[in-house]
């Protein structure tokens, strides 16, 4: 079952992707306090005039999650087939395919029989790489530019940037580096295509 989320490896490598080069390069440490507020998984509050809060270790905004609410809504009924969507697995399902899970199984059955099931699956997948290549994006894009107040580490406390920030260089880094990973997605997903 694929998964549309921010897995704890992909923040550490957020992580490493700020906290690792830009300091390096310029020969100027970017240093960081712990612990300059107490925000928890959950909390929300005011700053500057965005309303902010933790999510599985990520600070946001609150707007953002309203956003990703209404991405993962899920109407009573399946919009293919008209059934009430109350099995364990039709959640699920209609996170990614925005139907049911006995639509999907149908669905994808017949992609099996016309033999289109291999690739179908690896579509997925690119696309799910994509997908978590353009949070991560926005997610990154957004620390760096809220970076005055700080970045919230795994366990939800906040590191305070001391010494500034060179946000144009930071930003420029982090559009690279998807631009990067997205050319390589889309070139295995082209190779695998292929062969
Ligand atoms: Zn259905």
């Amino acid at each position: 079952m694929l998964k549309k989320e921010f897995k704890r490896k992909d923040v550490q490598r957020a992580r490493n992707l700020i906290m690792g080069n830009s300091g390096a390069s310029t020969g100027t440490q970017i240093g960081y306090n712990k612990k300059t507020e107490d925000y928890k998984e959950g909390d929300v509050w005011t700053e500057g005039r965005k309303t902010w809060t933790i999510k599985n270790g990520i600070k946001q905004t609150i707007s953002k999650l309203d956003i990703l609410k209404k991405e993962v809504f899920m109407p009573l009924s399946c919009p293919c087939c008209g059934k009430v969507m109350k099995k364990r697995l039709d959640k699920p399902n209609y996170r990614i395919h925005k139907k049911c899970h006995d639509c999907v199984i149908e669905f994808e059955h017949k992609l099996k029989i016309k033999g289109e099931y291999k690739n179908y699956i690896k579509n997925l997948k690119a696309k799910n790489s994509l997908d978590i290549v353009d949070e991560m994006e926005s997610y990154l894009l957004d620390a760096i530019n809220t970076s005055n107040s700080g970045f919230v580490s795994e366990d939800g406390v906040i590191e305070k940037w001391v010494g500034g920030v060179d946000k144009e260089k930071m930003t420029n880094e982090v559009k690279e580096a998807a631009k990067t990973r997205r050319k390589y997605i889309e070139k295995t997903l082209n190779d695998k295509e292929r062969a």
